[in-house]
């Protein structure tokens, strides 16, 4: 990973511009964690992380809830599939005892928002007592899937973002900032 000046850095063999800073984020936070420590006062709420891209967020936002609630994580794998078979996925380590609690999922990004819908499926086999949809970010023009999420800290545009948790091939989840990709710069001859 380079940095320079020009907020523009490498992660792997990929160029990625500044695209939204730490102070940004830390500010949504801010005001997400207000919301969530209102509407969610005396009801005991569990956080659900979506492991891994979540984990920067949950960490700065869980500072700020100041209510009596839990956290718990979760990972979802897709197995990429057959053109018969589709796009299989499994969740794992999701925790029984979610029955009748209030979830409020922590999640890095809703990009088609199938991840989302199918994570919403499994809850509901569980019967909690609500679901609550969080996202980092979402890209809005690139959803195919009816998932709204009740929070979603930045709406993005369609392209591929880094950092804050996010990765590149697992890189770049260390950066600050959020960065996406550097568009190819049109050759002129
Ligand atoms: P969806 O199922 O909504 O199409 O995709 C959600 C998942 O795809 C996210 O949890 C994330 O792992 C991955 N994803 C989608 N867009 C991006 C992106 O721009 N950057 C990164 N790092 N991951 C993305």
């Amino acid at each position: 990973m380079e940095n320079s000046k020009l907020d523009i850095i490498k992660v792997n063999n990929l160029s990625f511009e500044k695209y939204i800073d730490k102070e940004d984020i830390k500010k949504n936070i801010k005001l997400l964690a207000k919301s969530i420590n209102i509407k969610f006062e005396h009801k005991d709420p569990v956080f659900l992380a979506v492991l891994d891209g979540s984990f920067m967020f949950t960490a700065d936002l869980l500072k700020r809830v100041n209510i009596h609630s839990t956290l718990s994580f979760v990972k979802i794998k897709s197995y990429e599939g057959t053109e018969s078979t589709g796009n299989h996925k499994e969740l794992i380590g999701l925790d029984k005892d979610l029955t009748g609690k209030h979830i409020i999922i922590l999640e890095d990004i809703i990009d088609t928002g199938l991840t989302m819908k199918y994570l919403i499926n499994e809850l509901n086999k569980i019967n909690p007592a609500s679901i609550t949809i969080t996202s980092l970010l979402i890209k809005r023009d690139a959803l195919k899937f009816n998932v709204e999420p009740d929070f979603a800290l930045f709406e993005i545009q369609n392209d591929f973002v880094v950092g804050y948790g996010l990765d590149f091939d697992g890189y770049g989840r260390n950066l600050k900032h959020i960065y996406k990709v550097c568009k190819p710069e049109p050759v002129i001859s």
